[in-house]
């Protein structure tokens, strides 16, 4: 067995939520540990288990960011190419390189799950990146690209601006087609520690309609069930016709804006769904919101792992207040600690859970292996 094959680290694709997350999340670790890692079972708990082609791309772009195939391999269990389906990978990575990148999903596959794949190992890359992308950038069950630029400030704690995200073009399932630069600027001095324990006042509150192929009474009518159901003024109803070549699609959105939080949360419109059951899906999200006190909604809860982790190798504590510690977060948390010296523990909190990372303290490992 040789160094890289002891280093390897093998993870079960079936454990917890048993999705795609422990996938991108070991790519990205493995990227910025220099780790190779064998993932088996892969999206064992999901209808269609093994990859899909949004998993492939996310792999790809992990191989582009770290040298390309001549640094970097991923193979499937036969040590053969991988393709759609496959339910195992082998991944041994390169050297990370900040560099111009493009990236295609080739469906509408969520391009931002791709970016959650290479982000954080190109914001620890010696260089800034940018990256063209290109697919979904509203998906159901994925960040859209809306949720992920009003939660950019928060990845950074109170340093830099660790990325910036312009929108070219939507991007909706069927169709897709969207696109979305993304500058990534690697911070001089590491990642800052996050905290994120208090909402404070409410400044703003909106709902903004997204559509285009779809009947125009149909955004009337989602946005006027918001504005009944949690008593808003016309001001706060953006009704955003987009480009018919950017569709179909439908995507409600409600921005709640705190002094130290801002929560995205979305619906997205279907055949078959009545504008008003789109919309009262959406309430009941924000009531259950609102209800609590948390800053920390259960999307962000896991998303903001990642670069905790990295900060805490630092020595640096993090800590959040979450309104709920999903599955997705508790699997992400076990996939984390198996590539990081870190533990993420949790108590609960009235109603939701105060997160905090704890870096083991006797293995505090360096957090780009590449990078010298
Ligand atoms: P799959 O196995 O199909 O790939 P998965 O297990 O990777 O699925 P999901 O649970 O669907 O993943 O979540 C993927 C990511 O998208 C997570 O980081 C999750 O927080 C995020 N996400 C899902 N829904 C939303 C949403 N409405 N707003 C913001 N982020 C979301």
């Amino acid at each position: 067995m040789n160094i890289r094959e002891e280093n390897m680290i093998e993870i079960d694709g079936s454990q917890g939520e048993g999705g795609g997350q422990i996938l991108r999340t070991a790519l990205a670790l493995s990227l910025i540990t220099g780790r190779p890692f064998r993932l088996l079972n892969i999206r064992a708990k999901r209808a269609k288990p093994g990859l899909m082609r949004q998993h492939l791309a996310c792999v790809q772009a992990a191989v582009a960011v770290a040298g390309g195939e001549a640094h970097c391999t991923a193979h499937n269990g036969q040590g053969q190419a991988l393709s759609i389906g496959a339910t195992e990978l082998s991944f041994t990575p390169g050297p990370v390189q900040g560099g111009d990148y493009a990236f295609a999903v080739g469906s509408a596959g969520s391009c931002m799950l791709v970016l959650q794949t290479v982000l954080w190992p190109l914001v620890t890359a010696q260089q800034p990146s940018t990256l063209i992308l290109r697919g979904g950038t509203h998906n159901p069950m994925a960040p859209s690209f809306s949720f992920l630029s009003h939660m950019a400030p928060y990845f950074a704690g109170g340093g830099p601006a660790l990325f910036e995200m312009q929108l070219m073009r939507h991007g909706f399932y069927p169709a897709g087609g969207g696109e979305v630069q993304v500058r990534v600027h690697p911070p001089a001095q590491g990642l800052a520690p996050i905290t994120l324990l208090q909402r404070g006042a409410l400044v703003q509150a909106w709902a903004e309609c997204l559509h285009t192929g779809v009947p125009r009474n149909v955004a009337e009518r989602e946005l006027a069930v918001l504005q009944r159901a949690l008593g808003w003024q016309p001001e706060q109803l953006r009704n955003r016709g987009l480009r018919s070549n950017e569709g179909p699609g439908n995507v409600l959105q409600v921005v709640l804006q705190f002094e130290h939080i801002t929560e995205v949360l979305t619906a997205f419109g279907d055949k078959g769904i009545s504008a008003e059951a789109v919309a009262q899906g959406l309430v009941r999200e924000v009531q259950s919101y609102l209800a609590q006190q948390a800053p920390v909604g259960e999307h962000l809860a896991d998303q903001l792992m990642i670069p905790m982790a990295l900060a805490g190798l630092q020595g640096k504590t993090s800590h959040y207040w979450a309104s709920a510690w999903s599955e997705h977060a508790r699997t992400n948390a076990q996939v984390i600690e198996r590539f990081l010296s870190v533990r993420f523990v949790t108590e609960p909190l009235e109603g939701g859970v105060r997160v905090e990372l704890r870096s083991v303290a006797d293995a505090c490992g360096t957090w780009v292996a590449h990078s010298t």
